[in-house]
């Protein structure tokens, strides 16, 4: 009995109650929005809330960040306008001269930012093989590297990355991690309780899962000057995600459970049908027990590894696009983690100068009926080979 009574609410039963919202004045279960821009001071000319102009916070913001912070463990989540603004703000936050160790392949738009970095000087970059724990720590320079970033599963092999022993690597090193696990939602991965000091997350995809907002997020495992410095740095450029897009949020973090649960059974179906098909050189997917990140990943993510998986077809680059151009079902369309499922040639999204496989098609895959999506792919994939 006294067992029953003094268990934890799974994170899931307070993800899906908002935290047991219930608006004070009137008993509302959904939150109301906060859309004003500015709030009246009271009598003494003080704030009458800690709120004093929208682009500092706002309430709805708020609900949403202590939604993620509630589910990642962490001491503090900031919301940002999207998850590049997110990204962005950690780099700029970090001192000038500081040296970051990223990974080669990663999500492009963050990859691009820190050549940006790099080529006006303000940081030094070393890129290191993702997954190669080996040579991330021969890319560390002792005493001088502040941050290492890790994207696990990354972009577009969906190569993982062991969070913990990438923490321990940092940690003797003096350095900071970040994780990039926007493929693995913190329903799947709790990076901050692996060891990372920050989980980034763009939102946009998983978290929000209903392709109509952009956000970024950001938590942290123990505050401090870094935080604190990235909090200057939203407040200053005026990134704060807007409360509508922040309500948005909410309404769709409720369901992200469920949502990753039904879409990791469809993609987990998806790569057992065509894993060694003639038609392919390769499925990329960490379910798959081929996967060589296989027993990493079913330990950080509980089993649940997510929507996103890749296929290479065999006849290259015009192979692959036809394949896409064919589908009927899945959208040619770039993101991921919605509840419709997209695909996408990944070398024409990210453009010249990145290492992706010419033929090299990203699934996003969504929580539509399994053998529709693979009777999809099938037709398509007959079309186009
Ligand atoms: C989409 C994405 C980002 C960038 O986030 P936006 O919300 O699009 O700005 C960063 N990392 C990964 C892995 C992503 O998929």
């Amino acid at each position: 009995m006294s067992d029953r009574k003094n268990r934890p609410l799974s994170p899931a039963t307070r993800l899906a109650q908002a935290l047991h919202h219930v608006e004070e004045r009137t008993g509302a279960l959904t939150p109301t929005i906060q859309l004003s821009a500015t709030y009246a001071r009271g009598a003494d000319y003080a704030p009458r809330q800690p709120y004093i102009y929208r682009r500092d916070s706002n309430e709805t913001t708020e609900h949403a960040e202590a939604i993620i912070a509630d589910l990642e463990g962490a001491a503090a989540t900031l919301l940002f306008a999207s998850g590049m603004s997110a990204a962005g703000a950690v780099l700029e936050a970090l001192p000038s001269g500081a040296h970051v160790v990223a990974p080669g392949v990663m999500y492009h738009g963050v990859l691009q930012q820190m050549q940006k970095h790099q080529t006006t000087g303000r940081l030094a970059i070393t890129h290191y093989t993702a997954g190669d724990l080996d040579a991330m720590k021969a890319a560390i320079r002792p005493g001088q590297t502040a941050l290492i970033w890790v994207e696990t599963p990354n972009n577009p092999d969906w190569t993982v990355t062991d969070i913990a022993a990438a923490a321990a690597i940092a940690h003797e090193a003096g350095a900071r991690l970040i994780t990039d696990c926007t493929a693995t939602p913190p329903c799947c991965t709790r990076a901050l309780e692996l060891g990372a000091d920050i989980s980034f997350h763009s939102a946009t995809k998983y978290l929000n899962g209903h392709s109509d907002v952009t956000a970024g997020a950001l938590s942290v495992r123990r505050a401090g000057a870094l935080w604190d410095a990235i909090a200057d740095v939203r407040k200053l450029q005026g990134t704060v995600l807007h409360s509508f897009d922040a309500w948005l949020l909410i309404r769709g973090m409720r369901t992200l459970t469920l949502r990753v649960e039904r879409q990791t059974e469809n993609a987990l179906a998806i790569a057992r049908h065509f894993e060694g098909d003639p038609r392919l050189e390769a499925v990329l997917y960490p379910g798959l027990a081929s996967h060589p990140g296989h027993d990493i990943a079913r330990r950080q993510t509980d089993g649940m590894f997510g929507g996103m998986l890749s296929i290479i077809v065999k006849g290259g680059e015009r192979a692959a696009i036809d394949t896409a151009l064919a589908c009927r079902l899945f959208y040619p369309a770039t993101s991921l983690g919605g509840v419709e499922s997209l695909i996408e040639h990944r070398k024409t999204v990210s453009g010249p100068g990145f290492d992706v496989h010419p033929a090299l098609l990203r699934l996003s895959v969504g929580i539509e009926h399994a053998p529709d999506l693979i009777d999809d792919l099938e037709q398509a994939l007959d079309a186009a080979t």
